[in-house]
């Protein structure tokens, strides 16, 4: 292949030439949701980001196995190994089956990624569906020495693993240093250290979601699923293995003990971790009660908004910075992206109706060239619509006839803009109502058309517009900083 992709790999620490297990075939794994309540824009980051890794990789020709699996068991409050499962918890509070509850959000969460346009992974498997697997999983991790049976659940003994391996290469963290940050155990405690962790829990009798099991009749512990999905559908080592950079410590810290505990392999060649979205400087959270909804986002109905933003408007945001740095979220970025994003899209639909003229003042090929370098730099999204933005400089001096361009570089332009605006960064028009954009839209001209009325003394114009949209239910609020508009129902 002719592109030279590197790959910042987390588990080196270095950015690294990217080389398929056997290409052109790439296997990708990427921790998905726990389905308990509603998806937050945090979340969507981080499925956005992996979204550009599977549309670049299938763009320069690989042929991508992407899965990521859904979280319905396991995960308890606290992400610890006691407490409730947050499935069942949240079961309860609702008087609902746990299953209910899985269906809602994975309802939910699929609406959401739909909404942003990022595309389905080929296999999304469930946790609950892969029991016998983790059974057999724990199995052999006893099997090999690396685990112990405990008053019916199983534990995973990080002393004896770390005695010929080495845990913590993936967080950098060493033993002792952990050892030093647990608490003693107190003595009523399963574990026979406190740096175990749970591959199979035992059901107290009010736990509403176990399996029988060897051991007990209980339940998996978190952190194997994924061990066990991505082997299952991907093979003993594949590719790449993504998630957000809080996953790393303990979840994949724990994945790789678990593989290497059941097969001796180490699961993953390159490790990607995306990095939070933040609010005032504090990581997005439901805990925090800095999170809304992407519903509260488009609508613009949540305390921290102003106005609401379009799913387009908030992927440009996103993609406006590099999957590996932090994001904080602000209006006034937002609002920044809104007006890029208008000028991308106002530039994609010029660019079809320039004529070529005999002769040039454009490269369009190296344009082409520095997109894929941008994004060959370890997905470098922000540089790649740098580069896009002087495409959209070059449509515009064209259209106001201050640059000419032949028909071969014309025809190239188009191809690149087109290109890695709608299959790289997934950008897609946004010309549905089911959002009100279209409403937006034209609520935005009618409240123009009032104001150039107002302007000319036109009262009669204004006063019409005024009353017929009252008619209509929508009120039209005039203050010194302009006109709003709202819809009663
Ligand atoms: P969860 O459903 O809590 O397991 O989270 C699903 C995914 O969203 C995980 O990969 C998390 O790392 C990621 N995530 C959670 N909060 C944020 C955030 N504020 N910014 C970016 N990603 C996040
Ligand atoms: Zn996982």
């Amino acid at each position: 292949m002719e592109n030279q992709l590197y790959i910042q790999n987390s588990l080196t620490r270095k950015k690294e030439l990217f080389i398929p297990i056997s290409a052109p075939n790439v296997g990708m794994y990427v921790c998905g949701p726990t389905v308990y309540s509603d998806v937050h824009l945090g979340n969507v980051r981080t499925f956005l980001s992996f979204d550009v890794v599977f549309r670049y990789l299938k763009f320069i020709g690989y042929k991508v196995r992407y899965v990521r699996n859904i979280t319905d068991v396991g995960h308890l409050v606290g992400d610890g190994d006691e407490g409730e499962d947050k499935i069942a918890r949240k079961a309860k509070l609702d008087n609902i089956e746990p299953m209910e509850v899985v269906q809602k959000y994975t309802n939910g969460f699929r609406g959401v990624m739909r909404l942003f346009n990022i595309q389905d992974p080929s296999i999304e498997p469930s946790a609950t569906g892969h029991i016998m697997e983790q059974i057999e999983m724990i199995e052999e991790i006893i099997k090999n020495g690396f685990a112990y049976e405990s008053n019916g659940s199983v534990y995973f003994d990080v002393k004896k693993y770390n005695s010929t391996h080495d845990y913590g290469t993936l967080s950098g963290r060493n033993i002792e240093d952990l050892i030093s940050n647990t608490r003693e155990l107190d003595g009523q405690s399963e574990k026979r250290d406190s740096l175990d962790f749970a591959l199979w829990k035992r059901a107290d009798p009010h736990h509403l979601m176990r399996w029988n099991s060897p051991w007990s009749i209980g339940f998996p512990g978190w952190h194997l699923e994924c061990s066990v999905m991505s082997t299952k559908y991907l093979g003993e080592t594949f590719d790449i293995h993504g998630g957000g950079m809080d996953l790393k410590f303990p979840h994949h810290e724990c994945e790789i003990a678990q593989n290497i505990g059941a097969g001796g392999k180490s699961p993953v060649n390159y490790w990607i971790h995306g990095n939070m979205l933040t609010v005032n400087g504090r990581k997005m959270a439901k805990s925090e009660g800095n999170g809304f909804t992407p519903e509260e986002l488009v609508t613009g109905n949540h305390k921290l908004l102003e106005k609401g933003y379009s799913p387009m408007t908030v992927r440009f945001f996103m993609l406006q910075s590099h999957y590996g740095s932090t994001l904080d979220f602000s209006n006034e970025a937002l609002q920044a992206a809104e007006k890029g994003y208008k000028k991308l899209v106002n530039a994609l639909k010029t660019v079809t109706s320039l004529h070529p003229s005999d002769e040039n003042e454009v490269n369009a090929e190296e344009l082409q060239a520095k997109c894929y370098a941008a994004m060959n730099d370890d997905f470098n999204t922000p540089i790649l619509i740098a580069h896009l933005f002087e495409g959209v400089k070059i449509i515009n001096s064209v259209y106001d006839g201050s640059a000419k361009i032949d028909d071969k570089n014309l025809t190239l332009l188009n191809k690149v803009m087109n290109l890695f605006s709608h299959e790289v960064l997934g950008f897609v028009k946004e010309t549905s109502n089911a959002n009100g954009h279209v409403l937006e839209g034209l609520m935005e001209l009618v409240i123009d058309l009032r104001k150039q009325s107002r302007e000319e003394k036109n009262w009669g114009v204004s006063d019409k517009i005024r009353d017929q949209l009252a008619q209509l239910n929508i009120k039209i609020n005039d203050s010194k900083e302009g006109s709003t508009w709202n819809h009663e129902e």
